[in-house]
């Protein structure tokens, strides 16, 4: 009743009536990836063009990034064009912040600032208009429409961090509606819509704390009472960082306590769920996944839909993601590259060719559910990238594929020295002895047969400042990114 009234009601008449067009532009982003790429492709330049005018109109940071190289806005007609505006590193956004980035018509409006938790140094804000919270709040409903449950799923998230709303000094004053109330700051009124409207009574959204604080020491995780929170919580969708969820199913399957159900979906965000992760939890926990990508500065960029659980579709209609090789020029369909990500809506704070420091596989063949948008093939941190003793590059999700759901191995952490030299923390699974040849194969298969690998057994593997595991460290991926971005170091995550 209360999805029903929300979803046929509430959103269409906010859509009508309020700047929030939430439920337009889901509409929108539905009929449009059922039109050929090709329409997709003019519809994107068209506002990719739109963007640059206005960016490079009022900010700084784009009239200098495009009068440096030499560009006209209005002469990016296509995507070869688009390639040779010069890539923003995150660093950029938080340099000189606001006056650089801010778009000059904006600055004094009603805008929503936001900042993620528990990264190193000075936190990335990043400042939101209307339009484009709508368009934020329409790529996750897009993402619930995908995977085939209703768009206002009671949802649980347990993950190591969240985007979270905050004022425009960065502040963020503590759970309390009163100090957020009293404060002058037009912000706060987004942080109140968020907290007390947006979250608990539409989105329905719960959050359980992270296993592990951001940077902090390894601390046992009382298993139990995860398990006791998420069944007494009885999420629709379960929305788990996937490391979280593996850990979780080894505790079910060591100790054949039954598995809490979300209702509807297990949905993963925040990082990688290769194939056989994803085969290992629909076994443990009963139940259909899907997956999500995207990050604070534009919600859900790619989801799953339900005839392929590995590949996401873009939203087309709310991001340009492009993925480029070495050289800057784009890669072909289905070939590995670094992800770069154009936020079409982003008008207070435009973000244009973001690199977030991702690495993926661009499909443009079709999908069985009939939606013709792009998909991708996501392989996690830049970071992780390996160049491997055979001189091959091997992704993040090669190495979660082969190792995560090894017998006897709970977690690892693989660092590299060099192409052949390697340092392997190993943390064991108690509720089962190491397969011992199955890891030697897998390592070889990895890093290649002449590879030496210096092992070690912890009790945990540290999480980085962000909360999230980082368990392939790489030496040498900065060859993988394109030559014109290496100036600018590669965000952590
Ligand atoms: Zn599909």
């Amino acid at each position: 009743m209360r999805q029903a009234l929300l979803e046929h009601l509430v959103l269409p008449a906010a859509a009508a009536l309020t700047p929030f067009k939430t439920a337009r532009y889901v509409e929108l982003m539905e009929r449009s990836e059922r039109t050929s790429l090709r329409e997709q492709r003019s519809e994107q330049m068209a506002l990719v063009r739109e963007l640059l005018v206005h960016a490079h109109r009022e900010t700084e940071l784009t009239r200098r990034k495009l009068d440096g190289a030499g560009i006209h806005p209005v002469d990016v007609s296509d995507a070869d064009a688009f390639l040779r505006v010069p890539i923003t590193s995150k660093d950029e956004l938080r340099e000189g912040f606001p006056d650089r980035q801010v778009a000059r018509s904006h600055r004094g409006a009603w805008l929503r600032y936001s900042n993620t938790s528990g990264t190193t140094g000075k936190p990335l804000m990043l400042v939101q208009d209307v339009t484009d919270i709508s368009w934020k709040y329409a790529s996750i409903l897009r993402s619930r429409r995908l995977a085939g449950v209703p768009e206002m799923a009671h949802q649980v998230r347990l993950t190591p961090n969240e985007c979270q709303p905050c004022l425009a000094d960065g502040g963020s004053p503590a759970g309390s509606f009163g100090a957020v109330r009293r404060s002058s700051d037009p912000a706060a009124l987004f942080m109140l819509l968020e907290r007390q409207v947006m979250n608990p009574l539409f989105l329905r959204r719960r959050m359980l704390p992270p296993f592990w604080p951001g940077g902090g020491p390894v601390t046992p995780v009382d298993y139990r009472r995860v398990v006791r929170d998420l069944t007494r919580a009885a999420p629709e969708v379960l929305t788990i960082y996937p490391l979280y969820a593996m850990l979780l199913a080894r505790f079910l399957r060591r100790t054949g306590v039954e598995a809490p159900r979300a209702s509807m979906l297990l949905d993963f965000s925040a990082a990688l769920c290769t194939p056989r992760m994803r085969a290992f939890l629909t076994e443990t926990f009963g139940q259909r996944t899907a997956q999500g990508c995207g990050g604070c500065e534009f919600a859900r960029y790619g989801a799953s839909c339900e005839h392929d659980e590995d590949h996401l579709h873009l939203a087309e209609q709310y991001c340009y993601v492009e993925a480029v090789r070495a050289d800057g020029r784009q890669c072909a369909s289905g070939e590995l590259g670094n992800l770069v990500v154009t936020s079409l809506r982003s008008r207070a704070m435009p973000i244009i060719r973001l690199e977030p420091g991702d690495v993926g596989r661009i499909l443009e063949s079709p999908c069985a559910c009939g939606r013709l948008s792009r998909r991708i093939e996501h392989h996690g941190r830049i970071q992780a990238l390996l160049r491997n003793a055979d001189g091959r590059w091997v992704t993040d999700r090669a190495c979660w594929d082969a190792l995560l759901c090894l017998p006897g191995l709970a977690l690892f952490q693989l660092r590299q020295r060099t192409e052949r030299i390697y340092d392997l923390d190993l943390v064991l699974d108690p509720g089962a002895p190491l397969d011992r040849t199955a890891l030697d194969a897998a390592l070889a298969g990895l890093l290649g047969a002449s590879a030496q690998v210096v092992e070690r057994t912890v009790e945990g593997i540290t999480p980085e400042a962000s909360g999230k595991l980082q368990l392939v460290k790489s030496a040498t991926f900065e060859e993988f990114r394109p030559a014109a971005a290496r100036a600018r170091r590669v965000p952590t995550n």
